[in-house]
């Protein structure tokens, strides 16, 4: 039995880092105010405030009146998604692997608002082709949305090639960046995005608090009503603690990026290649090398994924089975649905995300464990 705690669940959330929790201690009961207020103790919350603000924008390269803080990367893209098909009835495209956050929402807007709605396909790697959204795009559309990092299988999105084609016909484009927040370069003119969601808990930062970057010029109906906090797009008085965790947590990641990225990599590239060695009719999903450095998810032919995350659990070895949003679930995702995986490989799925904590040690843990768990949930099936 493994006592040691290995913890391979990075994209459902993350540990705080120290250095984010001792940023956000004077923001409690210290500099407490509101920052509407006009007075000294409101004012010194805002300066807090303006300072979060403005790392945020110098990671995005975008002004900081573009900088909207909100209460989760779900809010983010529902205001993004809403907030752009409110403020301009009409089509939308997006895809089929997109988080609920996005995914939802679109139905919603298509069941209850009669919002006309295309998917565009994805490949077996989870990829969309920015031709076929080039195709999708209609006279009366008016937002495109397609995550940059699918939170299931890692696979990146050809986002600035998508950017081109949506600035070339004037058209939103809303990106779900909660599972790159950490990893990947968020430069939304490199981007060519509009609207760009993100989340503090996927990077150590506090869960409970998001950021939506806005484009000057883009037309956003807010989803709240209420006072003028955020430019009158989020109302609502201002968390500044987390909001302080989060921007020095978005800090932190990206100043680490680099070396953090390559030592991840390598570590999930030693767990993808003992579990393919060790384990027979195993599969790494998404795309081969257009993915998340620190995501290896994978599919193990007829058995249940869920199976296989309750025995490694027993051993100390926390994983996900597709998305840790949709647990519970006894169909094979959506997502991997949707790239065409049969339904004996696509209900074996098991995601195992690396991060800041992940040791050589705890990728030889799961390599000890992992075989002998499908061999014997295997030999139950049977
Ligand atoms: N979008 C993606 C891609 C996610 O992975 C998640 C969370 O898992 C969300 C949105 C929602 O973020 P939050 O948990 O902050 O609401």
């Amino acid at each position: 039995m493994n006592k040691r705690l290995v913890y391979l669940d990075h994209a459902s959330t993350t540990p705080v880092d120290p250095r984010v929790v001792e940023a956000m201690q004077p923001y409690w009961s210290q500099v407490y105010g509101n920052t509407s207020s006009i007075h000294s103790v409101g004012r010194a919350a805002l300066k807090a405030l303006d300072e979060a603000r403005q790392t945020v924008a110098s990671v995005l390269g975008c002004h900081l009146t573009e900088v909207i803080f909100t209460g989760c990367g779900t809010e983010s893209d529902n205001l993004a998604v809403r907030g752009a098909a409110y403020a301009r009835r009409g089509h939308i495209i997006t895809t089929p692997v997109e988080h609920h956050a996005v995914g939802a929402t679109v139905e919603q807007l298509h069941e209850r608002f009669h919002c006309d709605v295309t998917l565009a396909p994805v490949d077996a790697d989870g990829r969309v082709n920015p031709d076929d959204i080039a195709r999708a795009i209609r006279p009366d559309t008016v937002l495109i949305s397609v995550m940059y990092a699918n939170n299931e299988v890692g696979t990146l999105e050809p986002i600035a090639e998508i950017g081109k084609i949506a600035q070339a016909h004037k058209i939103a484009f809303h990106t779900d960046a909660v599972q790159a927040g950490g990893a990947l370069d968020l430069n939304v003119n490199k981007l060519g995005v509009d609207l760009l969601a993100l989340s503090a808990h996927k990077f150590y930062g506090p869960k409970g608090v998001g950021v939506l970057y806005i484009r000057r010029g883009t037309e956003l109906a807010p989803a709240l009503t209420g006072g003028g906090h955020e430019r009158g797009r989020r109302p609502g008085t201002v968390n500044v603690a987390e909001i302080v965790g989060l921007a020095t947590a978005l800090r932190l990641a990206q100043e680490s990026r680099e070396s953090e990225n390559t030592r991840v990599a390598r570590l999930r590239d030693k767990l993808v290649a003992g579990v393919l060695q060790n384990v027979p009719d195993a599969r790494l999903t998404g795309h081969p090398t257009e993915r998340l450095p620190n995501s290896a998810s994978m599919v193990f032919k007829d058995v249940d994924g869920e199976s296989i995350l309750l025995a490694l659990d027993l051993e100390g070895i926390c994983v996900s089975t597709g998305s840790a949003c949709t647990t519970g679930e006894t169909e094979p995702s959506f997502v991997l649905k949707a790239m065409g995986l049969p339904r004996e490989w696509a209900i074996g799925s098991v995601r195992m995300t690396l991060g800041h904590l992940t040791t050589e040690a705890d990728i030889d843990d799961v390599l000890s464990v992992l075989p002998t768990v499908v061999q014997r949930l295997r030999a139950q099936r049977a």
